[in-house]
């Protein structure tokens, strides 16, 4: 996960949701903040600092558990870095030209810097640095994947077999989570419900859902309502189904909003109670056992990379 800004419902349900469900199954898994990557947008120290506490003390408490799993900061394992200068020397510039990400990225206005050009090489040395089978992912992600297994393999032809060469899994197709605009919920549109943060910004957000202007007590379209499209990915098909016939029978939308602010607190309450407890030492001390971690098992792809490739 990039620290690039608050975590929001889109971020739980479409990513950490499923990642946790993976941790559970998985042998061993790797999560990491992607500090290094949120420097190709966000270039403020105190930004950068704060986004990235928030995002560490967001994953903990959402359930990402240090004894299943490995949980760092990408910055704290300098052989990211390294691995990924060396894999730039055998990345085709064509590869990185097709990338849809960095073109996407370039028209919403993120400055055209060769870090976000060459974010797929970082991205490559961060699966890759693992000896990773499965990546799981996004659709939108999947390209990034591919390119990092192109990469792989194009390394092991030039120096012999160093790599194992990952396979995207792709995550089932979750319900894309409206914003309060109704667009797409982004950090980047301003539209977010935080996962965190006090009762009076999540209040604030939700209250702010846009409505349309059908009076309090007329008969409503719930799949019209972007109060009801969020409302719905945290309810039973049988709640569900019970709020969209009050709907039909005329909830406002003040009450439909109320209504949603309780199950929201309701879901995010345990959550919120377990990052309220996490202190500051506890915090310091998962990152440095899992950069310990993250190091031991770096070292040992760096060493092969190092002795492939002609260097002590
Ligand atoms: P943002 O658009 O807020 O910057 P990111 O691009 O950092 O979010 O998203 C990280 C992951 O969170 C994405 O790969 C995606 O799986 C998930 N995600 C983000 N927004 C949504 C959303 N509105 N609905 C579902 N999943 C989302």
């Amino acid at each position: 996960m990039q620290p690039s800004g608050a975590l929001h419902l889109g971020n739980y349900l479409g990513s950490m949701r499923p990642n946790l469900e993976m941790m559970a199954k998985a042998d061993e898994s790797l999560f990491f903040i992607v500090d290094l990557h949120a420097l190709t947008t966000v270039q403020n120290a105190k930004d950068l600092k704060k986004f990235r506490e928030d995002c560490i003390r967001d994953y903990l408490a959402a359930g990402f558990d240090p004894a299943k799993a490995v949980v760092f900061y990408q910055s704290d394992v300098p052989e990211h870095a390294e691995l990924a200068w060396i894999l730039s020397t055998v990345t085709p510039m064509g590869l990185l030209e097709r990338a849809v990400s960095y073109k996407d990225k370039v028209e919403k206005g993120i400055a055209a810097s060769v870090g976000l050009f060459t974010y797929p090489v970082l991205m490559a040395a961060d699966i890759l640095l693992y000896q990773s089978d499965v990546v799981p992912v996004g659709k939108d992600q999947k390209q990034h994947v591919e390119m990092t297994r192109d990469i792989a393999i194009k390394f092991n032809n030039t120096f012999g077999e160093t790599f194992v060469v990952p396979e995207p899994m792709i995550r089932e197709e979750v319900a894309v989570v409206p914003g309060t605009d109704g667009q797409k919920m982004s950090k980047s549109y301003g539209n977010t419900i935080p996962l965190f943060g006090t009762d009076a910004e999540i209040k604030k957000a939700i209250m702010g859902i846009v409505t349309d202007s059908v009076g309090p007590t007329e008969p409503k379209d719930p799949d019209a309502c972007t109060v009801y499209q969020i409302h719905k990915l945290l309810l039973a098909e049988g709640d569900a189904a019970a709020l969209a016939e009050d709907y039909r029978k005329g909830l406002s939308y003040g009450d439909a909003k109320k209504r949603l602010l309780e199950t929201y607190l309701a879901f995010i309450g345990p959550m919120r109670e377990k990052r309220a407890t996490l202190t500051d030492a506890q915090v310091e001390q998962v990152l440095a056992d899992g950069a310990e971690r993250a190091r031991a098992m770096a070292g040992k792809t760096m060493q092969k990379v190092r002795k492939a490739v002609g260097l002590r």
